[in-house]
């Protein structure tokens, strides 16, 4: 009867590491989908959203490539 017991606690101790193990990889996960959430800008000339840290900003203003940044504001010198 002991045995039993003792291999029931040992399994109430593998079910809740193995539980705390999912609490944690579920954590990481959000933490990791909440850093892939960036802020999408709209690109001034052709309109594209795209990330933030992706964009070129000139005089307040967001463009998806520099091509489109040149087009959109002529060169002042
Ligand atoms: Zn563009």
């Amino acid at each position: 009867m002991g045995k039993y017991l003792l291999l029931l606690a040992f399994l109430c101790v593998v079910w809740w590491i193995w539980r705390k193990g999912q609490a944690t990889r579920r954590a990481l996960q959000r933490r990791s989908s909440v850093r892939e959430v960036e802020p999408m800008v709209a690109c001034a000339h052709c309109g594209v959203n795209h990330p933030l840290s992706e964009s070129l900003r000139a005089n307040d203003r967001y463009y998806c490539c520099l091509a489109h940044q040149r087009e959109a504001e002529p060169t002042r010198q």
